[in-house]
Protein backbone atom coordinates (compact mmCIF):
# COMPACT_ATOMS: atom_id res chain seq x y z
CA UNK A 1 0.00 0.00 0.00
CA UNK A 2 1.30 3.58 -0.67
CA UNK A 3 -0.26 6.66 -2.33
CA UNK A 4 0.98 8.39 -5.19
CA UNK A 5 0.53 12.24 -6.55
CA UNK A 6 1.48 13.92 -9.72
CA UNK A 7 0.40 17.81 -10.18
CA UNK A 8 0.84 20.05 -13.11
CA UNK A 9 -0.04 23.59 -12.89
CA UNK A 10 1.10 26.47 -14.39
CA UNK A 11 1.34 29.17 -11.44
CA UNK A 12 4.40 27.93 -10.01
CA UNK A 13 3.88 28.72 -6.36
CA UNK A 14 0.88 26.52 -5.80
CA UNK A 15 1.97 23.03 -7.20
CA UNK A 16 3.48 21.95 -3.70
CA UNK A 17 0.28 23.20 -2.06
CA UNK A 18 -2.03 21.06 -4.65
CA UNK A 19 -0.04 18.03 -4.13
CA UNK A 20 0.04 18.83 -0.33
CA UNK A 21 -3.82 18.60 -0.31
CA UNK A 22 -3.78 15.37 -2.85
CA UNK A 23 -1.13 13.72 -0.29
CA UNK A 24 -3.66 14.56 2.73
CA UNK A 25 -6.54 12.81 0.84
CA UNK A 26 -4.67 9.62 0.44
CA UNK A 27 -3.25 9.13 3.75
CA UNK A 28 -5.13 6.13 4.50
CA UNK A 29 -2.90 4.75 1.96
CA UNK A 30 0.04 4.94 3.87
CA UNK A 31 1.59 6.67 7.66
CA UNK A 32 4.93 5.81 7.63
CA UNK A 33 6.60 8.54 5.77
CA UNK A 34 5.56 11.40 3.07
CA UNK A 35 7.64 12.84 0.47
CA UNK A 36 7.52 15.34 -2.56
CA UNK A 37 9.40 16.06 -5.82
CA UNK A 38 9.19 19.45 -7.37
CA UNK A 39 10.81 20.50 -10.73
CA UNK A 40 11.22 24.44 -11.70
CA UNK A 41 12.32 22.66 -15.35
CA UNK A 42 16.07 23.27 -14.48
CA UNK A 43 16.22 21.32 -11.18
CA UNK A 44 14.19 18.88 -8.99
CA UNK A 45 13.92 19.40 -5.23
CA UNK A 46 12.90 16.83 -2.89
CA UNK A 47 11.42 16.65 0.57
CA UNK A 48 10.70 13.47 2.57
CA UNK A 49 10.72 12.58 6.34
CA UNK A 50 9.05 10.42 8.49
CA UNK A 51 5.21 10.20 9.37
CA UNK A 52 1.97 12.17 8.62
CA UNK A 53 1.78 14.63 5.66
CA UNK A 54 0.92 16.80 8.09
CA UNK A 55 3.97 16.39 10.13
CA UNK A 56 6.30 16.23 7.29
CA UNK A 57 5.21 19.33 5.45
CA UNK A 58 4.46 22.61 6.55
CA UNK A 59 4.22 26.20 5.22
CA UNK A 60 7.71 27.68 4.95
CA UNK A 61 8.51 23.84 3.52
CA UNK A 62 6.13 23.93 0.79
CA UNK A 63 6.92 27.67 -0.21
CA UNK A 64 10.77 26.90 -0.89
CA UNK A 65 9.23 23.70 -3.07
CA UNK A 66 8.38 25.51 -6.72
CA UNK A 67 7.90 24.60 -10.05
CA UNK A 68 5.31 23.38 -12.26
CA UNK A 69 5.81 19.78 -11.73
CA UNK A 70 5.52 17.77 -8.77
CA UNK A 71 4.97 14.19 -7.74
CA UNK A 72 4.32 12.67 -3.80
CA UNK A 73 4.02 9.53 -2.11
CA UNK A 74 2.17 8.16 1.23
CA UNK A 75 4.60 5.15 2.53
CA UNK A 76 3.38 1.95 3.75
CA UNK A 77 6.41 -0.37 3.89
CA UNK A 78 6.56 -3.70 1.97
CA UNK A 79 10.00 -4.18 0.66
CA UNK A 80 12.63 -1.74 2.76
CA UNK A 81 12.05 -1.17 6.15
CA UNK A 82 10.20 2.07 7.30
CA UNK A 83 13.20 4.57 7.73
CA UNK A 84 13.99 7.71 6.01
CA UNK A 85 16.19 6.65 3.24
CA UNK A 86 13.58 4.40 2.12
CA UNK A 87 10.71 7.24 1.81
CA UNK A 88 9.86 8.39 -1.56
CA UNK A 89 10.07 9.69 -4.35
CA UNK A 90 13.04 8.35 -4.75
CA UNK A 91 15.43 10.81 -7.08
CA UNK A 92 18.27 9.63 -9.36
CA UNK A 93 20.52 12.10 -11.46
CA UNK A 94 21.94 11.00 -14.61
CA UNK A 95 23.33 12.12 -17.77
CA UNK A 96 19.47 12.08 -18.85
CA UNK A 97 18.74 14.22 -16.20
CA UNK A 98 16.62 14.21 -12.73
CA UNK A 99 14.51 11.24 -12.31
CA UNK A 100 12.03 11.41 -9.29
CA UNK A 101 10.07 7.84 -8.85
CA UNK A 102 7.05 7.41 -7.12
CA UNK A 103 5.15 3.71 -7.20
CA UNK A 104 2.57 2.27 -5.76
CA UNK A 105 2.93 -1.80 -5.79
CA UNK A 106 5.67 -4.01 -5.04
CA UNK A 107 8.46 -6.07 -7.53
CA UNK A 108 8.33 -9.65 -6.86
CA UNK A 109 11.45 -10.10 -8.77
CA UNK A 110 13.36 -7.23 -6.76
CA UNK A 111 16.14 -9.62 -5.11
CA UNK A 112 17.50 -10.43 -9.12
CA UNK A 113 16.77 -7.17 -11.01
CA UNK A 114 18.79 -5.57 -7.98
CA UNK A 115 21.73 -8.51 -7.81
CA UNK A 116 21.93 -7.78 -11.86
CA UNK A 117 22.09 -3.70 -11.16
CA UNK A 118 24.61 -4.44 -8.79
CA UNK A 119 26.71 -6.51 -10.97
CA UNK A 120 27.03 -4.42 -13.26
CA UNK A 121 28.47 -1.97 -10.53
CA UNK A 122 25.18 0.08 -9.38
CA UNK A 123 25.26 1.62 -6.13
CA UNK A 124 21.89 1.71 -3.98
CA UNK A 125 21.35 3.88 -1.43
CA UNK A 126 17.93 2.12 -0.25
CA UNK A 127 16.84 -0.85 -0.05
CA UNK A 128 13.10 -0.31 -1.17
CA UNK A 129 12.40 -1.71 -5.07
CA UNK A 130 11.50 1.97 -6.20
CA UNK A 131 15.13 2.53 -6.70
CA UNK A 132 15.34 0.08 -8.45
CA UNK A 133 12.70 1.12 -11.10
CA UNK A 134 14.37 4.54 -10.89
CA UNK A 135 17.62 2.85 -11.91
CA UNK A 136 16.56 0.93 -14.63
CA UNK A 137 14.01 4.07 -16.26
CA UNK A 138 17.52 6.48 -15.98
CA UNK A 139 19.84 4.20 -17.86
CA UNK A 140 16.66 3.91 -20.56
CA UNK A 141 16.41 7.76 -20.49
CA UNK A 142 19.80 8.18 -21.29
CA UNK A 143 19.21 6.08 -25.11
CA UNK A 144 15.42 6.08 -25.45
CA UNK A 145 12.67 8.40 -25.56
CA UNK A 146 9.86 8.02 -22.40
CA UNK A 147 7.46 5.79 -24.30
CA UNK A 148 10.09 3.30 -25.49
CA UNK A 149 11.99 3.63 -22.24
CA UNK A 150 8.58 2.52 -20.85
CA UNK A 151 8.26 -0.25 -22.50
CA UNK A 152 11.42 -1.79 -21.59
CA UNK A 153 10.70 -1.38 -18.18
CA UNK A 154 7.51 -3.28 -18.59
CA UNK A 155 9.03 -5.86 -20.08
CA UNK A 156 11.92 -6.20 -16.97
CA UNK A 157 9.52 -5.78 -13.54
CA UNK A 158 7.22 -8.62 -12.86
CA UNK A 159 4.72 -7.24 -9.66
CA UNK A 160 2.59 -4.16 -9.30
CA UNK A 161 3.28 -0.93 -10.31
CA UNK A 162 1.38 1.73 -10.38
CA UNK A 163 4.18 5.04 -10.84
CA UNK A 164 4.22 9.06 -10.84
CA UNK A 165 7.57 9.93 -12.41
CA UNK A 166 9.14 13.70 -12.43
CA UNK A 167 11.79 13.69 -15.62
CA UNK A 168 12.91 17.08 -15.49
CA UNK A 169 10.07 19.08 -16.02
CA UNK A 170 8.06 16.06 -17.52
CA UNK A 171 5.17 14.38 -15.64
CA UNK A 172 4.62 10.94 -16.51
CA UNK A 173 1.49 8.58 -14.58
CA UNK A 174 1.88 5.15 -15.63
CA UNK A 175 -0.45 1.77 -14.27
CA UNK A 176 1.18 -1.68 -14.95
CA UNK A 177 -0.14 -3.92 -17.26
CA UNK A 178 -2.28 -6.18 -15.38
CA UNK A 179 -3.59 -2.99 -13.56
CA UNK A 180 -3.11 -4.06 -9.86
CA UNK A 181 -3.27 -0.48 -7.92
CA UNK A 182 -5.57 2.03 -9.10
CA UNK A 183 -4.16 5.16 -11.09
CA UNK A 184 -6.36 8.13 -12.21
CA UNK A 185 -6.11 11.56 -14.10
CA UNK A 186 -8.30 14.68 -13.40
CA UNK A 187 -7.93 18.24 -14.74
CA UNK A 188 -8.35 21.58 -13.01
CA UNK A 189 -8.37 25.67 -13.86
CA UNK A 190 -5.07 25.02 -12.95
CA UNK A 191 -3.61 22.04 -14.81
CA UNK A 192 -3.45 18.48 -14.39
CA UNK A 193 -3.64 15.87 -11.64
CA UNK A 194 -2.85 12.12 -11.63
CA UNK A 195 -3.49 10.32 -8.32
CA UNK A 196 -3.56 6.89 -6.97
CA UNK A 197 -7.68 7.40 -6.06
CA UNK A 198 -10.40 9.59 -6.91
CA UNK A 199 -11.34 11.55 -3.66
CA UNK A 200 -7.73 12.88 -4.05
CA UNK A 201 -9.39 14.65 -7.44
CA UNK A 202 -12.21 15.50 -5.34
CA UNK A 203 -9.61 17.70 -2.43
CA UNK A 204 -8.67 20.15 -5.21
CA UNK A 205 -11.83 20.51 -7.28
CA UNK A 206 -10.23 18.24 -9.95
CA UNK A 207 -12.91 16.57 -12.52
CA UNK A 208 -12.16 13.31 -13.20
CA UNK A 209 -11.34 12.55 -16.63
CA UNK A 210 -10.49 8.82 -16.17
CA UNK A 211 -8.67 6.11 -15.03
CA UNK A 212 -5.58 5.31 -16.60
CA UNK A 213 -5.52 2.05 -18.23
CA UNK A 214 -3.88 -1.06 -17.03
CA UNK A 215 -0.42 -0.60 -19.38
CA UNK A 216 -1.13 2.89 -20.24
CA UNK A 217 0.82 6.35 -19.29
CA UNK A 218 -0.13 9.90 -19.31
CA UNK A 219 2.29 12.40 -20.23
CA UNK A 220 2.31 16.06 -19.62
CA UNK A 221 4.89 17.86 -20.93
CA UNK A 222 4.89 21.99 -21.43
CA UNK A 223 1.29 21.78 -20.48
CA UNK A 224 -0.10 19.07 -23.59
CA UNK A 225 -1.51 16.31 -22.12
CA UNK A 226 -0.76 12.70 -24.01
CA UNK A 227 -2.32 9.12 -23.26
CA UNK A 228 -0.07 6.42 -24.83
CA UNK A 229 -0.34 2.60 -24.77
CA UNK A 230 2.79 1.07 -23.88
CA UNK A 231 1.65 -2.58 -22.97
CA UNK A 232 -1.27 -4.77 -23.22
CA UNK A 233 -1.79 -7.79 -20.89
CA UNK A 234 -3.46 -10.99 -21.64
CA UNK A 235 -5.77 -9.93 -18.76
CA UNK A 236 -6.45 -7.69 -15.81
CA UNK A 237 -5.17 -8.17 -12.08
CA UNK A 238 -6.69 -5.20 -10.70
CA UNK A 239 -6.45 -6.13 -6.93
CA UNK A 240 -10.23 -6.52 -5.13
CA UNK A 241 -9.08 -5.98 -2.09
CA UNK A 242 -8.71 -1.98 -3.22
CA UNK A 243 -13.02 -2.70 -3.09
CA UNK A 244 -12.82 -4.61 0.06
CA UNK A 245 -11.27 -2.49 2.47
CA UNK A 246 -8.18 -0.01 0.56
CA UNK A 247 -9.55 2.74 -1.04
CA UNK A 248 -11.72 5.29 0.56
CA UNK A 249 -15.49 4.68 0.06
CA UNK A 250 -16.11 8.32 -1.64
CA UNK A 251 -13.33 7.11 -4.74
CA UNK A 252 -13.86 5.30 -7.85
CA UNK A 253 -12.05 3.11 -9.29
CA UNK A 254 -12.01 1.65 -13.24
CA UNK A 255 -15.58 2.98 -13.39
CA UNK A 256 -16.86 1.55 -9.72
CA UNK A 257 -18.23 3.43 -6.78
CA UNK A 258 -15.80 2.03 -3.85
CA UNK A 259 -18.93 2.82 -1.88
CA UNK A 260 -21.21 1.20 -3.91
CA UNK A 261 -19.39 -2.82 -4.62
CA UNK A 262 -18.92 -2.53 -0.67
CA UNK A 263 -22.90 -1.73 -0.42
CA UNK A 264 -23.35 -4.49 -2.44
CA UNK A 265 -20.75 -7.05 -0.61
CA UNK A 266 -22.87 -6.28 2.43
CA UNK A 267 -26.43 -6.99 0.60
CA UNK A 268 -24.84 -10.01 -1.01
CA UNK A 269 -23.56 -11.35 2.54
CA UNK A 270 -26.63 -11.09 4.15
CA UNK A 271 -28.73 -12.82 1.16
CA UNK A 272 -25.91 -16.13 1.52
CA UNK A 273 -26.39 -15.97 5.04
CA UNK A 274 -29.11 -14.81 7.02
CA UNK A 275 -29.34 -14.65 10.94
CA UNK A 276 -32.23 -14.39 13.31
CA UNK A 277 -30.95 -11.17 15.46
CA UNK A 278 -31.86 -7.82 16.89
CA UNK A 279 -29.14 -5.87 15.79
CA UNK A 280 -26.62 -5.34 12.81
CA UNK A 281 -23.51 -3.37 13.69
CA UNK A 282 -20.10 -2.73 11.96
CA UNK A 283 -16.38 -3.12 13.13
CA UNK A 284 -15.60 0.26 12.56
CA UNK A 285 -14.59 1.89 10.35
CA UNK A 286 -13.66 -0.89 7.80
CA UNK A 287 -16.93 -2.84 8.18
CA UNK A 288 -19.67 0.65 7.85
CA UNK A 289 -20.75 0.57 4.69
CA UNK A 290 -20.96 -3.52 3.95
CA UNK A 291 -22.93 -3.26 7.63
CA UNK A 292 -25.43 -0.53 6.28
CA UNK A 293 -26.19 -3.15 2.53
CA UNK A 294 -26.37 -5.82 5.62
CA UNK A 295 -28.88 -4.40 7.18
CA UNK A 296 -31.05 -2.84 4.20
CA UNK A 297 -31.22 -6.47 3.02
CA UNK A 298 -31.80 -8.36 6.36
CA UNK A 299 -34.02 -5.65 7.22
CA UNK A 300 -32.35 -5.97 10.66
CA UNK A 301 -31.92 -2.94 12.92
CA UNK A 302 -28.70 -0.52 12.05
CA UNK A 303 -26.99 0.29 15.29
CA UNK A 304 -23.36 1.15 16.40
CA UNK A 305 -22.52 -1.03 18.85
CA UNK A 306 -18.90 -0.26 18.50
CA UNK A 307 -17.39 2.70 18.57
CA UNK A 308 -13.67 3.91 17.24
CA UNK A 309 -11.41 6.38 18.98
CA UNK A 310 -10.39 8.22 15.52
CA UNK A 311 -7.53 9.90 17.32
CA UNK A 312 -5.43 6.95 18.26
CA UNK A 313 -2.13 7.54 15.84
CA UNK A 314 0.44 5.36 15.18
CA UNK A 315 0.61 3.15 18.31
CA UNK A 316 4.08 1.80 19.46
CA UNK A 317 4.58 -1.71 20.02
CA UNK A 318 2.98 -3.01 23.57
CA UNK A 319 5.69 -4.76 25.36
CA UNK A 320 3.88 -6.68 27.57
CA UNK A 321 0.92 -9.30 26.60
CA UNK A 322 -0.91 -7.39 29.33
CA UNK A 323 -1.15 -3.75 27.58
CA UNK A 324 -1.32 -5.77 23.99
CA UNK A 325 -4.29 -6.81 25.76
CA UNK A 326 -5.41 -3.42 26.29
CA UNK A 327 -4.78 -2.12 22.79
CA UNK A 328 -8.14 -3.21 21.28
CA UNK A 329 -9.54 -1.60 24.12
CA UNK A 330 -7.94 2.35 23.27
CA UNK A 331 -9.03 1.91 19.84
CA UNK A 332 -12.51 0.97 20.43
CA UNK A 333 -15.08 0.85 22.82
CA UNK A 334 -18.73 -0.80 23.05
CA UNK A 335 -22.09 1.16 23.30
CA UNK A 336 -23.19 -0.64 25.90
CA UNK A 337 -27.04 0.27 25.76
CA UNK A 338 -27.00 -1.10 22.24
CA UNK A 339 -25.54 -4.37 22.68
CA UNK A 340 -26.90 -5.62 26.28
CA UNK A 341 -29.70 -8.35 26.22
CA UNK A 342 -29.55 -8.50 21.96
CA UNK A 343 -28.61 -10.94 19.38
CA UNK A 344 -25.42 -8.86 17.51
CA UNK A 345 -24.24 -9.53 14.10
CA UNK A 346 -20.97 -7.99 13.89
CA UNK A 347 -19.98 -7.05 10.13
CA UNK A 348 -16.43 -6.54 9.30
CA UNK A 349 -15.16 -6.30 5.58
CA UNK A 350 -12.09 -9.24 6.12
CA UNK A 351 -10.34 -10.88 8.54
CA UNK A 352 -6.74 -11.74 8.70
CA UNK A 353 -5.19 -13.11 11.89
CA UNK A 354 -7.89 -13.24 13.73
CA UNK A 355 -6.69 -11.49 17.07
CA UNK A 356 -9.04 -8.07 16.92
CA UNK A 357 -11.74 -10.12 15.73
CA UNK A 358 -11.42 -11.94 18.61
CA UNK A 359 -11.33 -9.56 21.35
CA UNK A 360 -13.83 -7.39 19.74
CA UNK A 361 -16.45 -10.19 20.10
CA UNK A 362 -15.14 -10.66 23.89
CA UNK A 363 -15.79 -7.06 24.42
CA UNK A 364 -19.27 -7.53 23.15
CA UNK A 365 -20.05 -10.27 25.02
CA UNK A 366 -18.88 -8.71 27.85
CA UNK A 367 -21.32 -6.16 27.07
CA UNK A 368 -23.77 -8.73 28.00
CA UNK A 369 -24.88 -9.21 24.35
CA UNK A 370 -27.40 -12.46 24.00
CA UNK A 371 -25.78 -13.67 20.90
CA UNK A 372 -23.01 -12.77 18.86
CA UNK A 373 -22.83 -13.50 15.17
CA UNK A 374 -19.89 -12.08 12.72
CA UNK A 375 -20.44 -11.83 9.23
CA UNK A 376 -17.49 -11.36 6.35
CA UNK A 377 -17.97 -8.89 4.37
CA UNK A 378 -15.20 -10.89 1.77
CA UNK A 379 -14.13 -14.34 1.29
CA UNK A 380 -11.70 -16.27 3.60
CA UNK A 381 -7.98 -14.91 3.56
CA UNK A 382 -5.87 -18.28 2.56
CA UNK A 383 -2.31 -16.48 0.95
CA UNK A 384 -0.13 -14.23 1.30
CA UNK A 385 0.15 -10.87 -1.23
CA UNK A 386 3.17 -10.09 -2.87
CA UNK A 387 1.56 -7.11 -4.66
CA UNK A 388 2.26 -4.81 -1.95
CA UNK A 389 -0.23 -5.58 0.81
CA UNK A 390 1.28 -6.32 3.93
CA UNK A 391 -1.06 -8.80 4.87
CA UNK A 392 1.04 -11.44 7.38
CA UNK A 393 2.42 -14.64 6.06
CA UNK A 394 0.59 -17.71 5.45
CA UNK A 395 1.20 -19.19 8.78
CA UNK A 396 0.00 -16.07 10.27
CA UNK A 397 -3.26 -15.93 8.65
CA UNK A 398 -6.02 -17.61 10.51
CA UNK A 399 -8.44 -18.76 7.41
CA UNK A 400 -5.15 -20.10 5.62
CA UNK A 401 -5.49 -23.76 7.36
CA UNK A 402 -8.16 -23.58 9.05
CA UNK A 403 -12.46 -24.75 8.20
CA UNK A 404 -15.06 -21.83 8.94
CA UNK A 405 -16.38 -23.73 11.95
CA UNK A 406 -12.59 -23.54 13.38
CA UNK A 407 -12.06 -20.05 12.89
CA UNK A 408 -16.01 -19.45 14.90
CA UNK A 409 -14.32 -21.47 17.88
CA UNK A 410 -11.46 -19.31 17.70
CA UNK A 411 -13.37 -15.86 17.78
CA UNK A 412 -15.92 -17.16 20.22
CA UNK A 413 -18.51 -16.06 17.91
CA UNK A 414 -22.22 -18.33 18.19
CA UNK A 415 -21.93 -18.21 14.11
CA UNK A 416 -19.92 -17.23 11.32
CA UNK A 417 -20.38 -16.49 7.39
CA UNK A 418 -18.42 -15.42 4.52
CA UNK A 419 -19.14 -14.01 1.41
CA UNK A 420 -18.76 -16.23 -1.29
CA UNK A 421 -16.31 -15.51 -3.92
CA UNK A 422 -19.11 -15.50 -6.30
CA UNK A 423 -21.01 -13.27 -4.22
CA UNK A 424 -17.79 -10.33 -4.34
CA UNK A 425 -17.47 -10.53 -7.80
CA UNK A 426 -21.43 -9.86 -8.19
CA UNK A 427 -20.97 -7.07 -6.02
CA UNK A 428 -17.31 -5.34 -7.56
CA UNK A 429 -18.62 -6.07 -11.40
CA UNK A 430 -16.05 -7.62 -13.14
CA UNK A 431 -15.07 -11.30 -14.05
CA UNK A 432 -12.48 -13.27 -12.84
CA UNK A 433 -9.93 -12.83 -15.17
CA UNK A 434 -10.02 -8.78 -14.81
CA UNK A 435 -9.50 -8.95 -10.57
CA UNK A 436 -6.24 -10.65 -8.49
CA UNK A 437 -7.95 -12.97 -6.04
CA UNK A 438 -4.43 -14.51 -5.21
CA UNK A 439 -5.12 -14.15 -1.51
CA UNK A 440 -8.46 -14.91 -1.71
CA UNK A 441 -8.13 -18.53 -3.89
CA UNK A 442 -4.00 -19.29 -3.91
CA UNK A 443 -3.65 -18.75 -7.82
CA UNK A 444 -1.19 -15.67 -8.74
CA UNK A 445 -1.58 -13.53 -11.88
CA UNK A 446 2.02 -13.66 -12.31
CA UNK A 447 4.67 -15.67 -11.53
CA UNK A 448 5.67 -16.02 -7.78
CA UNK A 449 8.52 -18.48 -6.77
CA UNK A 450 7.00 -21.40 -4.89
CA UNK A 451 3.37 -20.38 -5.63
CA UNK A 452 0.54 -21.94 -7.91
CA UNK A 453 0.14 -19.81 -10.95
CA UNK A 454 -3.25 -19.21 -12.47
CA UNK A 455 -3.68 -21.65 -15.17
S1 LIG B 1 -3.09 -10.88 -3.45
FE1 LIG B 1 -4.97 -9.97 -2.58
S2 LIG B 1 -4.32 -8.03 -1.63
FE2 LIG B 1 -2.66 -8.71 -3.00
S3 LIG B 1 -3.06 -7.67 -4.96
FE3 LIG B 1 -4.03 -9.67 -5.07
S4 LIG B 1 -6.14 -9.30 -4.35
FE4 LIG B 1 -4.91 -7.56 -3.73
Amino acid sequence: MCGIVGVYCAEENLTSKIAYFTLYSLQHRGQESAGMAVSDGRVVELHRGMGLVTEVFDEGVLSRLKGSCAIGHVRYSTTGESKLENAQPILVKSKAGYLAVGHNGNLVNYPQLRAMLENEGRIFVTNSDTEVIAQLLSTYLMRYDVVEALELLQDKLIGSFSLTILFNDVLIGYRDELGFRPLCFGETDFGYVVASESCALDAVGAKKVRDVKPGEAVIVRDGEVEFCRIAKGERLARCVFEYIYFARPDSTIDGVSVYGARYRMGKNLAKESPVDADVVSPVPDSGTTAAIGFAEESGLRYLECLIKNRYVGRTFIMPEQRLRELSVQIKMNVVKENVSGRRIVLVDDSIVRGTTSRRIVDMVRRADAKEVHFRVGSPPIIAPCYFGIDMSTREELIASNRTVEEIRRALNSDSLSYLSLEGLLKAVGFKECELCLACLTGRYPVPVPGEEPLS
